[in-house]
């Protein structure tokens, strides 16, 4: 017998998402960072949330590098695992979606497939994908954690953008050219978006 046959989700019996909205007064969606290291996307989702806060709205950032300390700390960067990741945050932004809480996820998440996957988990309605686009030589200039130096001296591995692929979105709700655009434009571009698709 699969695992599945024992497990019963009780998911009708709880108090609704859309009653949960109706209490924090506002939509809740998932919106989702993608871009190279370096690109932005935490220095635009901690801004976003602080604005967010101030504004009104519940919204809580799920970054790469504070869940791979913690549920995601057993996996590493092969495409795999980074798979793997998306798959567990995409889960646990769907619970905070179902709580009616907005989230802002921070991962490089580098391949089309692994956002589909992300995706689908979430529901496309509530996927909304946003394109932190920097060129990888502005990014690699930044060098915010000193990762690209040792991904040149060939001490990290798979590192995206230099010897892993990124993959751009084609089709992104909202792009953000970061070496065009300070962090404070880039959060109210997002923030215009969410007034538009998250108020009640
Ligand atoms: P990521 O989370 O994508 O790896 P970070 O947010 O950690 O990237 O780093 C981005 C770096 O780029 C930060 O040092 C930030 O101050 C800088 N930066 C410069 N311009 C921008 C911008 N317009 N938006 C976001 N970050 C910017």
């Amino acid at each position: 017998m699969a695992i599945v046959d024992n497990i019963h989700p009780i998911f009708d019996r709880l108090i609704s998402r859309e009653d949960r909205e109706k209490r924090l007064g506002q939509k809740s969606k998932v919106l989702w960072l993608t871009g190279l290291s370096g690109s932005g996307k935490s220095t635009i989702a901690q801004a976003l949330e602080r604005k967010m806060y101030n504004e009104g709205f519940f919204a809580q950032v799920l970054d790469g590098d504070n869940i791979r300390t913690g549920i995601g700390q057993n996996l590493t960067f092969s495409l795999e695992d980074r798979r793997e990741n998306v798959r567990r945050i995409a889960e646990v932004a769907k619970l905070y979606m179902n709580s009616g809480i907005i989230t802002l996820n921070s991962f490089i998440s580098p391949t089309k497939d692994i956002r589909a996957f992300a995706r689908d988990i979430v529901g496309s309605d509530d996927f909304i994908e946003i394109y932190v686009n920097a060129p990888v030589e502005v990014c690699e200039e930044r060098d915010v954690k000193g990762l690209y130096k040792k991904a040149r001296a060939g001490e990290i591995k798979g590192f995206t953008g230099i010897d892993s692929p990124y993959e751009a979105p084609e089709n992104p709700a909202i792009e953000i050219k970061t070496n065009e655009t300070t962090v404070d434009e880039a959060v109210d571009i997002i923030f215009e978006f969410v007034k538009e698709h998250c108020a009640l």
